[in-house]
């Protein structure tokens, strides 16, 4: 059985797993990323992270896969921005396979397109050449395979729907532009609309000082109007970018994923596909599946990167 290492590297931990070519994880590993140590000193600990998974483990590895959140050129193996990371430019692919202690092939990829080629290669698109996936945690992170290929586009920045701005008028984004998807659509969205509503004096539990989306997502739970205002509004405007997505791509599927967008799927399902039913090209949507992430683990997903 083939089998691969997978690495999530995130801005506050490093997450690996072994990984079979059924999706299959046999075993995992964690530790932080303590950024401020500076580039070297994370990809050391990324490749001390897998000589210890290879060490422990004994069997046979067939490649590596890393994700990073950021933008990455995979086929130079370069981290070109990662922000989070406080990263620009690194070469990480270079100086990592040179630290391993066994001569494989290294992958860099961000990771939103890693978890993309999980749910290709394990998970809910499975069997689909053309789908979008939407993961909501803090940010909303996209990615889309085109004719069996993820799209990358000239620069690396394809499929960036967090950042189609839905909201000429709307709130400012991390990114410095204004009214994109991800100020109502993401982990911060979801805090933003909730204080919205409860500003508009919608009856509510919430405390507005307080306010976190597990508050959020328990309030609505027990019938809040204002969480569950809050999550109307983030739905509708998945919707939007769904509708928007489809017009573009013509996908057979859209996954929804991420931390938020799994634990928040059953809330948000109603009003995603009601807005995107309503603003949809007719035709386009007749057979497509929304459906949620069946990889749960990000450090899954990089290991699908290694499986060629
Ligand atoms: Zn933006």
């Amino acid at each position: 059985m083939q089998r691969a290492i997978g690495v999530d590297v995130g801005a506050t931990k490093i997450a690996s797993a072994i990984v079979t070519r059924d999706g299959v994880v046999q075993a995992t590993r964690q530790t932080a990323t303590r950024v401020e140590q500076g580039a070297d000193m994370v990809i050391r600990r990324i490749a001390d992270e897998i000589n210890a998974l290879m060490q422990q483990d004994g069997g046979e590895i067939s490649g590596i896969g890393v994700g990073v959140p950021g933008l990455v050129n995979p086929e130079a193996g370069i981290v070109i921005d990662a922000a989070n990371m406080r990263w620009q430019n690194i070469a990480l692919r270079e100086p990592l396979v040179a630290l391993l202690d066994a001569n494989l092939s290294v992958y860099v990829e961000n990771d939103v397109r890693g978890a993309a080629r999980g749910e290709f290669l394990f998970g809910a698109a499975r069997g689909v050449n053309d789908f979008v996936l939407l993961t909501i945690g803090s940010g909303l992170g996209t990615a889309a395979m085109v004719n069996g290929q993820i799209i990358h586009g000239a620069y690396f920045f394809a499929s960036e729907a967090g950042h189609f701005v839905i909201d000429p008028q709307g709130r400012a984004c991390t990114c410095g532009l204004r009214g994109c998807a991800e100020t109502v659509v993401s982990g911060r969205g979801l805090i933003a609309n909730a204080r919205e509503f409860l500003q508009r004096n919608y009856p509510s539990v919430l405390a507005p000082d307080a306010l976190t989306t597990t508050a959020i997502l328990d309030a609505a739970r027990a019938n809040d109007s204002a969480a569950l205002a809050a999550l109307e509004k983030m739905g509708e405007c998945l919707g939007i970018v769904m509708a928007s997505a489809s017009a573009w791509l013509n996908p057979a599927r859209i996954i929804i994923g991420g931390g938020l967008g799994n634990a928040a799927f059953d809330l948000l399902y109603a009003p995603a596909r009601e807005s995107y039913s309503q603003r949809v090209l007719r035709g386009s949507q007749a057979n497509v599946e929304i459906l949620r992430s069946q990889v749960e683990s990000s450090a899954v997903g990089a290991a699908a990167l290694a499986f060629r």
